[in-house]
């Protein structure tokens, strides 16, 4: 879980959660209200986390027999899970970094 880099304070999981689907780039921390932005490298990850669904609406049909709807349907539940899970890789910067 990520910990402010101002008051040193743990985010829970759903005060993380709920910051992250927002998807503002300053994100206030709930114990001393000081703007958090997610890390660079942070950011890659949840990146790379969040696309990683996406080639798959595309090869399931063929390797899997499903329908294009069916495989949007099982991407949009994957998505789901990986966005349940992104709070546990978020790193928290005190300042807006940039990407590279
Ligand atoms: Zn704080």
């Amino acid at each position: 879980m990520p910990t402010c880099q101002n008051c040193g304070k743990k985010w829970s999981w759903k005060q993380t959660f709920i910051r992250l689907v927002r998807f503002r780039t300053a994100m206030a921390c709930p114990y001393c209200g000081e703007e958090q932005y997610e890390s660079a490298s942070s950011r890659r990850k949840t990146m790379l986390i969040g696309m990683m669904p996406i080639p798959l609406v595309f090869i399931l049909p063929y390797i899997s027999g499903l329908t294009i709807w069916m495989a949007l349907i099982l991407v949009i539940v994957i998505s789901a899970g990986m966005i349940s899970v992104m709070p546990f890789f978020l790193k928290l910067s005190n300042e807006l970094e940039p990407y590279w």
